[in-house]
């Protein structure tokens, strides 16, 4: 794995002040924190409850992170702030909920990238397992292989020959060290065969601008970002990395397909308070997560974004905990075995 920093710097300077505007948000209305031993009780939330997204504004994981959080304060009755903390493939932002007040105002969307942080980390400030409180499971979305749209290949067995042939110069942009598209890159390396030259953002946000503008050659990344460049043509679509075809998107073919069977992945995302949050908070932010993800609005633009809710038996601790297990025990040896880690 060869690393190339971004070309454009624009979008990441965009970002950084919007990031500081949410901060300085997050810091004028954190009335709720201040009341915090009351969380422990039946009252919360009495206060704004902010949800960290350890990646850019307008990315994936933001996107998914706003769709929930709009009904979910309905239902709690107070404001959620989301709040970018962006940056070392999500795990700044992991790390940040890790070591906040465990009163439940300061929670965690993340996804994939908790179960494959610690093997590509020696010096993660979390454990996984032992630093945070699951919540519930919130969707798992399908990845798809696209480029920009004048790059040569017109399908997906063309893209393959041209990055072989090219890999010398072929640029693969993702969010950095311990992302989903960072592991798609590993799961396409291992497929082709091939040490493509990275480009590492803090977000696949800024990524797809720069995919868009043709800064970079190809990247893989969640449909709830790349379904609304595919659909105008602004990017040039290749292969969805699911068993079977996703709905909204029926004419890219899946990586199985295109006997690339190893290359599958689903982004699934979780909801995490910090590690010893009561019971009674826990239970009323995944009430809070299963009634958003039964909103027909949140279904209906999940759907447009190619995913849809998890089911109602796995939005719940118990069943989120299993998953974040069974994936550290999936990814680990994988990750091991490509020998990447981070800096
Ligand atoms: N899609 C990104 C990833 O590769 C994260 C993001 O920007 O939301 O993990």
């Amino acid at each position: 794995m060869a690393l190339r920093p971004p070309p454009s710097r624009r979008p990441a300077r965009f970002l950084a002040l919007a990031t500081v505007s949410a901060l300085a948000l997050a810091a004028c209305s954190s009335g709720g924190s201040a009341g915090s031993n009351s969380a422990a009780g039946s009252n919360y939330p009495t206060g704004t409850i902010t949800m960290v997204v350890p990646f850019s504004a307008g990315g994936p994981t933001d996107t998914v992170a706003r769709l929930v959080a709009e009904p979910m304060s309905k239902t709690l009755g107070q404001q959620i702030i989301v709040q970018n903390v962006e940056g070392a493939g999500g795990t700044l932002g992991a790390g940040e909920v890790a070591k906040a007040k465990n009163d439940g105002y300061k929670i965690l969307m993340h996804h994939i990238g908790m179960s494959t942080a610690p093997a590509l980390y020696s010096n993660l400030a979390f454990k996984p397992l032992e630093s945070f409180q699951t919540i519930g499971l919130v969707t798992e979305v399908p990845m798809t292989i696209i480029s920009k749209k004048d790059l040569a290949p017109a399908n997906f067995k063309e893209l393959v020959e041209y990055v072989k042939a090219n890999k010398e110069k072929v640029t693969y942009a993702n969010a950095g060290i311990g992302s989903a598209s960072q592991l798609c890159g590993l799961l396409i390396e291992k497929a082709l065969g091939v040490d493509l030259t990275e480009v590492p953002y803090k977000g696949t946000g800024p990524a797809m601008t720069d995919l868009v503008g043709g800064q970079v050659d190809f990247m893989c990344d969640q449909t709830t970002n790349t379904t609304a460049q595919i659909k105008p043509g602004k990017v040039k679509a290749y292969a969805v990395t699911t068993a079977t075809r996703v709905k909204s998107l029926p004419d890219i073919p899946t990586t199985t397909e295109e006997g690339m069977p190893d290359l599958k992945v689903g982004v699934w995302h979780g909801l995490y308070a910090p590690a010893g949050t009561s019971e009674a908070v826990v239970k009323k932010l995944t009430d809070a997560l299963a009634a958003a993800l039964k909103d027909p609005k949140v279904i209906e633009k999940m759907a447009d974004l190619g995913t849809a809710p998890e089911a109602a038996d796995q939005i719940n601790p118990a069943a989120h905990t299993a998953k974040l297990k069974a994936q550290l025990d999936l990814w680990t040896p994988v990750i091991k075995a490509a020998g990447v880690k981070a800096a």
